[in-house]
């Protein structure tokens, strides 16, 4: 799959005599019989650009990675469960392939001096390093969940405890005697998966967890869990260990973490929404955007899924103005009209370091205006708190 720092870099290319080629592939299973118009699609929209690319210069090299992601479409056949995504300039001898979830986004082609990335948006604030933690009283395993990746770590387990000796079938002493020793071993082994898990959290080796625990040594097991780990607990399902298998566990944690990040993401619009109209500490709309992204302000910066507004960019200082002037009212160098600012602004919240929220189907959010920041502070309530104090 696609890194944060694998975006970054197709964030910063740029190509101003030349062509960048950018395609996302949506696979049909076999039984949607849309597959093969999938494949016509995709031989049209690579002929649309070849025509394209003769009429207006002899780009070889444009023709070349066209023609490869033809052969590429063709070779990907129905069945295949991924999306896929291409990035390629030819001139620079640039070619990145990745797979990504399915039903990311339609089957698009797009040539362009630089990649269209604003598919990738969703997934910029989409990655939390996840644990999947199944746990019984006897058994533990460990996953790493990325993208709907699942990779397998280590695992912890105990013997269960032999029952001996005549006393198995009474329940006298020594049956007694033997069910605490079982108990005593489940609590031991829930506290040395507890154990490691906090070890995991503080090496960093993961932000989120996820687990899977049959419902009856739950209570049990979140006993022995650190406050702190416990906070990072993302949402638990209930299963058999021994009966589930790689597939399942994928797609319950990937279900937990699309639920809760679904979650975040409306109350994160909320919020934002909320504090706009009160003037407080959000804004929506391009140009109030832009304004607090040059002022350093933003810290959550929210684009809808609809979000498409043509603007210009500074060639010299890349300030980004969403009337379409010659020069740069910055510094009055040239600008270039972008089709599409989102192509611009997905680098520029990667370069701030900004979080990121793709928003897909929420009216409220169209209405006002499909983009819109979550602000720190607020420089002119600042500057007018300043001026307050000093008077
Ligand atoms: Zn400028």
């Amino acid at each position: 799959m696609i890194t944060r720092e694998e975006i970054r870099e197709l964030a910063e290319f740029k190509i101003d005599r030349g062509r960048a080629v950018t395609f996302y592939f949506e696979p049909r299973t076999p039984q949607d019989k849309s597959h093969r118009e999938e494949a016509i699609l995709v031989k049209e929209l690579v002929r649309n650009a070849l025509r394209e690319a003769e009429k207006n210069e002899k780009n070889g090299s444009l023709k070349a990675d066209l023609n490869r992601i033809l052969a590429l479409a063709e070779s990907l056949h129905g069945n295949q469960a991924r999306a896929k995504a291409v990035f390629a300039c030819g001139q620079r001898n640039f070619w990145r392939e990745f797979d990504l979830p399915p039903q990311f986004t339609p089957t698009q082609l797009f040539v362009n001096q630089q990649f269209h990335l604003k598919p990738l948006a969703q997934l910029v604030g989409a990655q939390p390093r996840l644990w999947a933690v199944i746990v019984d009283r006897q058994r533990a395993r460990f996953f790493e969940l990325r993208l709907d990746e699942l990779k397998e770590r280590e695992g912890l387990f105990r013997t269960p405890p032999v029952r001996q000796g005549r006393s198995d079938g009474f329940s006298g002493y020594d049956g007694g005697h033997t069910q605490r020793r079982i108990e005593d071993e489940a609590r031991h082994h829930f506290k040395d998966v507890a154990e490691h898990v906090k070890d995991g959290l503080e090496r960093g080796l993961f932000e989120s967890l996820i687990i899977g625990c049959h419902d009856t040594s739950w209570h049990e097991f979140e006993a022995q869990l650190h406050p702190y780990v416990r906070r990072r607990v993302l949402g638990r399902f209930s299963t058999e260990v021994a009966k589930l298998s790689n597939d399942q566990i994928r797609e319950q944690a990937s279900r937990i973490l699309h639920e809760s990040l679904a979650r975040r993401r409306h109350e994160m619009v909320r919020e934002v929404l909320d504090q706009a109209k009160s003037n407080s500490r959000g804004v929506t709309g391009l140009r109030r955007v832009l304004r607090s992204l040059e002022l350093g302000e933003v810290q959550t910066l929210l684009l809808g899924s609809n979000f498409r507004h043509a603007a210009v960019e500074c060639t010299g200082c890349r300030h980004l103005e969403a009337h379409l002037v010659r020069s740069c009212p910055a510094c009055g160098r040239e600008t270039r009209e972008l089709e599409d600012v989102s192509d611009a602004l997905i680098p520029l919240a990667l370069r701030q370091g900004l979080e990121l929220f793709y928003v897909k189907d929420d009216q409220e959010f169209d209405r006002a205006g499909n983009i819109a920041a979550l602000l720190r502070f607020r420089t002119d309530q600042r500057r007018g708190r300043i001026e307050r104090a000093a008077s």
